[in-house]
């Protein structure tokens, strides 16, 4: 089975001063469909440059990231935004919806701008509110939210394109251990029922530990972990 997600030798290196910072220097991972990788390593080890390559939202110094098979890197930007957006979800740890729209609105928004009409994107943010159980949340905007309600919706926003692909930067980290164990269910949820194939960066021990599988950055390899 291939990949959806795979990463080959990635480096990254920023310039600091004299001397340049190599925050990826071997970074090879394959994600594939179904599975919720869990990526625990301290503040400062690469996690979000990781996850922004991945992501297609950084090119990486030197090596490949294959999307659906596809190599990436040498695609110009406008291929490489069409990609993103039919391949690739976000998450991130503030929910980023936009206040002077609903959940609704904020979910119908990325399908939109994906071509879809407005009938056929409220109906699908519709279905993908009741499955979350925030059907009767549908017109209330953001603020109007709780913690964890906003952070639902942001996940149904991020898959309501259909992406193989969740990319999640501490999408709990906001929470109390309660809403965070219901937000990491709903990722739960998703993936089991459309195959998605999820990539967390997350501080949370007992949430990393659920999933399917652990990697871990050290001096800027990738390290996968085994679980328990
Ligand atoms: P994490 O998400 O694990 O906290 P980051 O990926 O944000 O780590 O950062 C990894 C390292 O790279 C940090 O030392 C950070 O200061 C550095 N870094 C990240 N982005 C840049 C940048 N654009 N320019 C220079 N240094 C950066």
């Amino acid at each position: 089975m291939q990949p959806v997600l795979q990463l080959e030798n990635v480096e990254r290196r920023f310039q600091q001063g004299e001397s340049a910072l190599c925050v990826l220097r071997g970074g090879n991972f394959g994600l594939f469909a179904g599975q919720s990788v869990a990526l625990v390593a301290p503040s400062g080890a690469g996690k979000s440059t990781l996850l922004h390559i991945a992501g297609l939202l950084e090119r990486p110094d030197g090596g490949e990231v294959y999307v659906d098979g596809v190599a990436t890197t040498r695609l110009n930007d406008d291929a490489r935004t069409a990609l993103r957006r039919h391949a690739i979800g976000f998450v991130y740890q503030f929910h980023h919806l936009l206040p002077e729209f609903t959940a609704l609105e904020n979910i119908m928004l990325p399908q939109m701008i994906a071509g879809l009409t407005r009938r056929q994107a409220r109906t699908r943010a519709l279905e993908l509110l009741n499955y979350l159980g925030l059907g009767a949340r549908a017109k209330h905007r953001p603020t109007e939210l709780s913690g964890g309600e906003q952070q639902r919706v942001a996940i149904a926003r991020a898959v309501a394109n259909g992406p193989g692909i969740l990319l999640a930067d501490e999408p709990t980290g906001n929470l109390d251990p309660k809403t965070a164990e219901h937000v990491f269910e709903t990722l739960e949820a998703l993936a089991k029922a459309t195959g998605l194939a999820a990539l967390v960066a997350t501080h949370n021990e007992a949430l990393a530990e659920r999933m399917t599988r652990r990697i871990t950055l050290k001096d800027g390899w990738m390290i996968e972990v085994t679980n328990g």
